[in-house]
């Protein structure tokens, strides 16, 4: 069987670019190493660029139907244990904020990229095919033997830990995971409702931890620390989620059943200002591959939607020009820079700014509830699809 692109990862990113070349005519070869329906470790927040771009590829009825749990609003914990309260609204009705379970928001793009044509193998990834400096195909292990499977283009969309990104960057040149997170279910949890909460803890700093509501009664839980962090203290992760969750915020609220469940925990990358090479002769990386994590929320599924979508339209476009040279894919690359590159700077900026230190954070959060009209404002000027409501 002939394949016109070879994907690697089948999360958002990878069935975003599948969805993107299918719905223009291309044979799709997506290959996973776990079978859907699958868990990944997030926060299980959709924020509404997100959902625009799941319309974009026409799920607005799949995720609709899926009934996810709505979020109106967040509570923001300074390390000093200050909180500040927000409301939002969309600009747009497709700009929906909701808490979606990977293990279902995933499948329900799997199972699109599917019903559109994507030819799908679940078999882990081990490596790339070259000829000189060009990218031909991919390795698989199958049933413990190795198979060589070739196309046109590549897509490296296999995540923070991409087999596909060491396979093209050298050595010297990786960007190494510098976070690793935890995250758990708990059921009978009494959640705020319609609110997503953030907690800026000292011993965290300058990450922090989450509770997001997946129900009336249930939420996502979790934390981010860094590794280096992490490794010069004496608690595990799941030590350190126990201590989070004996904080008097929260253990009064957690019900009859109070062992965590699904505790799982992840290295990733945040996005840096440097820019990484996304384009290669015959390959593109997306997604958590290409290091495209917003470094000041977290928030890692637009972006991995988006260089998808961004990355199935320049390689269709290469296909069609019988031209699948860096050159001609360094388009996608110079999409990734003003889409996408743009708003990360802007949030390290923010990330500079207001969490630079426990104390500037402390402040920030005491002058945003003093002044919460003009800090709305000032949010709004920034924010491109949701609305703060002062009240
Ligand atoms: C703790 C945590 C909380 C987060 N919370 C949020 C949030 O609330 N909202 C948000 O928008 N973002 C969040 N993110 C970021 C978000 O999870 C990622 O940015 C997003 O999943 C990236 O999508 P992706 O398709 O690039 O990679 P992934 O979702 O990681 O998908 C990669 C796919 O590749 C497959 N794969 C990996 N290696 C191989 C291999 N060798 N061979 C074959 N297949 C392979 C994996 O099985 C997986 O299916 C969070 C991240 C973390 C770590």
């Amino acid at each position: 069987m002939s394949y016109d692109v070879i994907i690697a990862g089948a999360g958002p990113a990878g069935t975003a670019a599948a969805i993107t070349l299918l719905n223009r005519g291309r044979k799709v070869l997506l290959i996973d190493r776990q079978s859907f329906p699958r868990d990944k470790v997030c926060g299980d927040g959709i924020l509404p660029g997100a959902s625009a771009l799941l319309a974009r590829l026409g799920l607005e009825d799949q995720m609709q139907s899926a009934n996810f749990y709505p979020i109106h609003g967040a509570r923001i914990y300074s390390p000093n244990g200050n909180k500040v309260d927000w409301f939002v609204r969309p600009i747009n009705p497709i700009h929906k904020f909701y808490i979606a379970p990977r293990h279902k928001f995933d499948n329900l793009l799997y199972q699109h990229a599917k019903q559109l044509g994507a030819i799908t193998i679940t078999a882990p990834v081990t490596g790339v095919i070259r000829t000189g400096r060009t990218i031909r195909g991919i390795k698989i292990l199958k049933n413990n033997r190795e198979e060589k499977l070739i196309a046109p283009i590549v897509i490296g969309a296999d995540g923070a830990t991409s087999v596909i990104y060491r396979s093209l960057v050298t050595q010297q040149h990786r960007i190494k995971p510098e976070v690793i997170a935890i995250r758990a279910y708990l059921k009978n949890f009494k959640i705020i409702p319609n609110h997503i909460e953030a907690f800026a803890l000292k011993s965290l700093f300058p990450n922090g931890a989450w509770i997001f509501p997946t129900g009336p009664n249930s939420a996502n839980v979790g934390f981010g620390i860094d590794i280096a962090r992490y490794q010069s203290q004496n608690l595990s992760m799941k030590e350190l989620l126990h201590q989070f969750l004996s904080d008097s915020r929260i253990k009064s609220r957690i019900g009859l059943d109070p062992n965590p469940k699904d505790i799982k925990t992840w290295p990733y990358t945040l996005s840096t200002s440097q820019s990484i090479q996304v384009a290669y002769d015959g390959a593109v990386l997306v997604g958590d591959a290409a290091a495209l994590m917003d470094p000041f929320t977290g928030e890692g599924i637009k972006n991995a939607l988006l260089s998808g979508i961004i990355a199935g339209e320049t390689i269709s476009d290469a296909l069609s020009a019988h031209d699948i040279s860096k050159a001609f894919l360094t388009k996608y690359e110079q999409r990734c820079e003003q889409e996408i590159k743009t708003t990360i700077r802007r949030s390290i900026k923010l990330k500079n700014s207001l969490v630079l230190t426990p104390q500037i954070l402390n402040t920030s959060i005491k002058l945003m509830n003093r002044f919460k009209s003009p800090t709305a404002k000032l949010f709004n000027r920034l924010s491109t699809n949701f609305e703060f409501l002062s009240q």
